[in-house]
């Protein structure tokens, strides 16, 4: 199948190089293999250790530490390949940690932890691939997180629960978000919080303890409930500033959402193929299916929207360096709400053209479509996405 359609924006030559890599790579795994990992709920190790092999877990590390030393434009592409190859938003989450959890770690951990850490990730032979934000009673509204960390002599002792943490079983760290001082003590919400990478092999012989979630979409990626209880991490695994934790998240946010966005963007342009193929193949009343335009409109729609999704993806990925963080947090917001609408668009779309068949295993586009349900929920579900373009850039009253 031609991918001309798929290939609309112009690339420079460091993103071809990358797009024309990904793509080879991800050619070694087809349908069957995310097929058999979704359907089995595996982990898709193999496929993790491919790119750890080609070194692209250190996407995002620089050189001197082990890694490649790309940016957002080269990692936009990469994860729209990776999902855009058939292994879905699955594939995508099982490398997106891997190569975001260093981003803080590079920009804020002390040099002894990057000079012996960075290059392992790089290599792939120590996964930072675990984030821990989420709480029962704290969603969307991170700031109201409870765990945790007092210091006790040389040490941090963690308690308290965290929930939808992915990838905790892949991982030998995990960068987690506590609180040192409780929210009633700080002048603003955001303060009051760090950041910690904890050994995980340590931490489970110290009183944690971790249960699986059962969810139905991208369920080879599994995610956990944590239970932290008198887990003890030294103090020098304090990753920058006691207190300053949240404001180091933010730091890499809309790079992270845009690379986000492209993910959702490579999940729409999968299940929009699969839908024109079979129009393109299944003949219904003596013809393809295709020329009917009850067939065809949803498809071009669908293009349509991922198109303008990547269009906002790529334009933003290019000027980042250049934008003031409000108006890069306003364009990463639109590209992860456009591009997440969009690929459920283009999967409903798909399985629509599919018939009856939209719904067998075989196809994949059901299993595009539980995917491209997640992305409105994920890393920040649509509306919070819109509450930031409501109150920060048409300055709308907010209402929290
Ligand atoms: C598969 C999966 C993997 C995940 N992986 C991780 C991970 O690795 N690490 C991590 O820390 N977290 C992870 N998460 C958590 C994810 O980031 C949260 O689920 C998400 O931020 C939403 O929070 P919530 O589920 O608590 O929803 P809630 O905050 O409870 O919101 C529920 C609903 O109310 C809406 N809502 C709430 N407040 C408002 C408002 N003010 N205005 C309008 N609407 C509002 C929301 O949009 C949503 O629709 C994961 C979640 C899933 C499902």
């Amino acid at each position: 199948m031609p991918h001309d359609w798929r290939d609309s924006v112009a690339l420079t030559e460091r993103q071809s190089l990358v797009r024309r890599s990904i793509r080879e790579l991800c050619a070694e795994f087809d349908d069957e293999y995310w097929r058999t990992r979704d359907r089995e709920e595996t982990y898709p190790q193999a496929f993790v250790d491919r790119l750890a092999a080609d070194g692209w877990l250190g996407m995002l590390i620089p050189e001197e530490y082990g890694g490649v030393g790309m940016s957002t434009s080269e990692a936009v592409v990469m994860m729209e390949e990776i999902a855009g190859s058939g292994g879905g938003f699955a594939a995508a989450q099982s490398i997106h940690g891997g190569i975001y959890n260093s981003v803080p770690i590079v920009n804020y951990a002390d040099e002894e932890i990057k000079r012996n850490l960075l290059p392992k990730v790089a290599a792939g032979e120590k996964a930072i691939q675990a984030f821990g934000l989420t709480e029962p009673n704290a969603g969307s509204d991170s700031t109201a997180m409870t765990t945790r960390a007092r210091r006790d002599g040389d040490e941090y002792v963690i308690d308290g629960e965290k929930v939808w943490i992915s990838r905790v079983e892949a991982s030998d760290y995990l960068v987690l978000m506590a609180r040192t001082t409780p929210r009633e003590e700080v002048d603003k919400r955001t303060r009051g919080i760090s950041m910690f990478l904890v050994d995980l092999a340590d931490a489970y012989d110290d009183g944690l303890d971790i249960e699986r979630i059962p969810k139905t979409a991208a369920p080879a990626v599994h995610s956990y409930q944590l239970y932290f209880d008198g887990v003890r991490v030294p103090a020098d695994r304090l990753i920058g500033e006691e207190g300053e934790g949240f404001y180091q998240v933010l730091d890499g946010l809309n790079e992270e959402r845009l690379v986000i966005a492209a993910e959702c963007l490579g999940l729409g342009e999968v299940a929009l193929e699969r839908g024109i193929e079979y129009a393109n193949e299944r003949e219904v009343f003596g013809g393809p299916i295709g020329a009917n335009q009850a067939i065809q409109h949803p498809l071009a729609e669908s293009y349509a929207d991922l198109l303008a999704a990547k269009k906002v993806i790529y334009d933003a990925a290019d000027r980042l360096d250049d934008l003031e963080r409000e108006r890069a947090g306003a364009e990463a917001n639109v590209a992860k709400y456009l591009a997440a609408d969009a690929a459920f668009g283009a999967a409903d779309a798909a399985v629509q053209t599919h018939g009856g068949f939209g719904v067998a295993r075989e196809y994949d586009v059901e299993r595009y479509l539980r995917e491209a349900r997640l992305t409105r929920l994920v890393p920040i579900t649509q509306q919070l996405a819109l509450n930031y373009l409501g109150e920060r850039v048409l300055d709308l009253p907010r209402s929290y």
